[in-house]
């Protein structure tokens, strides 16, 4: 039997498939390249096509004995999602329908879903458990919100059993430097500096350093790709173990700060990185923070990597064998 990776040629689906690939697992991956890369699909079953498209979800069901999903395919950036909501809501929501309809079709069971900390909005919590009330603040994290509602209703009356996944800030890369983080149109912090230091970009900013944490700047909490990829494959043994429907935060459970993650990021690169702080970014909370206890417990997981100089010398490996990225 094999798992379907929906998006797999996107930066968390690609290592879900290394990852896949490295414990033996038959792996058939669905992604429209609309964002993914085919050169970051390491499988050989690859199938370019939409989840949105009924007709190429039967083709995938059809051709391959499949009888698990893990969905990545989905539109995820914050600031894109605030212009254009209605793609948030026609790819992520209406295609993760046409997903769930397939998925009945063929009597597909388990499903695991890339969830976001979005979902939580800005709250004060710290840290985030999964009973800190959910309140997105943007179409991005609103649809993931309802996606995790709406496979929960459907799991109901359709026997199909769930784990979403509530993913905080998802950094580094795979050990091998063969795949990584690459976006065409990048916004997240790690990869920012890598590229302003390869100087692929002409400045970086450090966005606001007034807020109430240690040095001003804001905390996020980092885990590796790799540990978050890790937890897919045991919520997959879980779901196969008779595991009922749940949801998690996947986060490492500590924090660093904007001024930490560069400092970690100039004893990789070993040069200074020239920044200049600007105002704050319009909906950035102080401190986000995982609980990842009920995670830790309940598929029995743990965050291997700790330190953000490991995240980003895996994360610069990756830069230094794709100087411009992908193709
Ligand atoms: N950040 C920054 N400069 C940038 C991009 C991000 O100072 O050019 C900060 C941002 O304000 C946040 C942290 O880095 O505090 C992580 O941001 P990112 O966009 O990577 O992830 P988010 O936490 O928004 O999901």
């Amino acid at each position: 039997m094999a798992v379907l990776v929906t998006g797999g040629a996107g930066y968390i689906g690609s290592h879900m498939v290394a990852e896949l690939l490295e414990n033996k697992i038959e792996t058939v991956v669905l992604d429209n390249l609309s964002t993914g890369n085919r050169e970051a699909v390491l499988c050989d079953r690859f199938y370019e096509g939409d989840i949105k498209n009924s007709s190429d979800l039967d083709k995938v069901f059809s051709e391959n004995e499949i009888d698990s999903v893990i969905h990545f395919a989905a539109s995820s950036l914050v600031g894109e999602s605030m212009s254009n909501p209605l793609k948030y809501y026609n790819n992520n929501v209406c295609g993760t329908a046409v997903l769930l309809e397939a998925m009945i079709k063929y009597d597909v069971k388990n499903l695991v879903f890339s969830s976001t900390a979005a979902v939580y909005g800005e709250t004060d919590a710290i840290p985030i458990t999964e009973e800190t009330p959910v309140n997105p603040k943007s179409p991005y994290g609103e649809t993931k919100l309802a996606i995790e509602k709406m496979i929960d209703w459907t799991a109901r009356s359709s026997g199909i059993n769930y784990i979403s996944l509530r993913y905080f800030n998802a950094c580094g890369a795979h050990k091998n430097g063969r795949i990584g983080e690459w976006r065409t149109h990048e916004t997240h912090l790690i990869p920012l500096i890598l590229q302003y230091s390869r100087g692929l970009r002409d400045g970086f900013k450090v966005f606001g350093n007034d807020y109430d944490t240690p040095d001003g700047t804001c905390v996020r909490d980092y885990i590796h790709v790799i540990d978050l990829v890790k937890a897919h494959t045991a919520a997959l043994v879980y779901l196969k173990s008779g595991g009922k429907s749940e949801i998690f935060n996947l986060g490492l459970g500590n924090g660093f700060s904007v001024l930490e993650i560069i400092r970690a990021a100039e004893k990789v690169i070993g040069q200074k990185i020239k920044y200049t702080v600007s105002e704050r970014r319009e909906g950035d909370p102080a401190v986000l923070i995982a609980s990842n206890e009920k995670a830790r417990k309940m598929l029995l997981w743990e965050c291997k990597i700790k330190d953000p100089v490991e995240i980003i010398e895996d994360a610069w490996k990756f830069y230094l064998k794709h100087p411009k990225g992908y193709n």
